[in-house]
């Protein structure tokens, strides 16, 4: 199973994405996480992406659908995998389907975590103060929510076309987040907390 984890700059999609994976094994490939692990490693990659990511701003489809392309190869991610900030363009998502596709892979559901504005600078303040994140300032906190909006309203419609998507209230508490996704997967828990 395939899942894309959708929603706003602050919704939980790594939090939720991590506790999928721990649980349930499914990969989570993360963009963001990646080019973060290319800027600490100081490649040529990550000191591009570093000044584009710091304004808030997108890093360009060539560069992150490369990096999801070296992780999707046929048969590594068994169980499926969770995307998690990718895809973030229309080019990006068709890129994704035919690379799933070369494996005989689709996606199987578009979750989209909704979580009001308000919220979001709240959690995104708290981050800033415990993981110290380049972007997680309020300029370009600002830049990434507009952003998101807008990039949303051009992928989503392509995963509702295909039937694909589905709405999860992402202002719950993060284990009932949690159990809201499970119930939109069909998953039940493999073993007590
Ligand atoms: P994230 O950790 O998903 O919030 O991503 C942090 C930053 O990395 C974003 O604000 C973008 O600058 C960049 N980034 C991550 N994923 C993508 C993507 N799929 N397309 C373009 N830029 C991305």
């Amino acid at each position: 199973m395939n899942i894309i984890l959708f929603g706003p700059p602050g919704a939980g999609k790594g939090t939720q994405a991590k506790r999928l994976e721990a649980e349930f094994g499914y990969k989570q490939l993360s963009t963001g996480d990646m080019l973060r692990e290319q800027i600490a490693k100081g490649t040529e990659l990550g000191l591009k992406a570093k000044e584009v990511m710091d304004r808030g701003e997108l890093v360009s489809d060539d560069i992150v659908i490369g990096m999801i392309r070296s992780y999707i190869e046929c048969g590594t991610c068994q169980k499926g995998a969770i995307f998690d900030g990718f895809p973030r363009t229309v080019a990006q998502a068709e890129a994704l389907d035919k690379m799933l596709s070369e494996c005989n892979l689709q996606i199987d559901y578009v979750i989209e975590l909704d979580v009001e504005d308000a919220s979001l600078i709240e959690r995104i303040m708290k981050r800033a103060a415990e993981e110290g994140r380049g972007d997680d300032t309020a300029e370009a906190f600002k830049t990434r929510l507009a952003l998101y909006r807008d990039y949303s309203a051009n992928v989503l419609p392509y995963y509702k076309y295909k039937g694909l998507h589905a709405l999860v209230d992402g202002a719950q508490s993060m284990d009932e987040v949690t159990a809201s996704l499970m119930d939109v997967l069909g998953l039940k828990k493999v073993r007590q907390a």
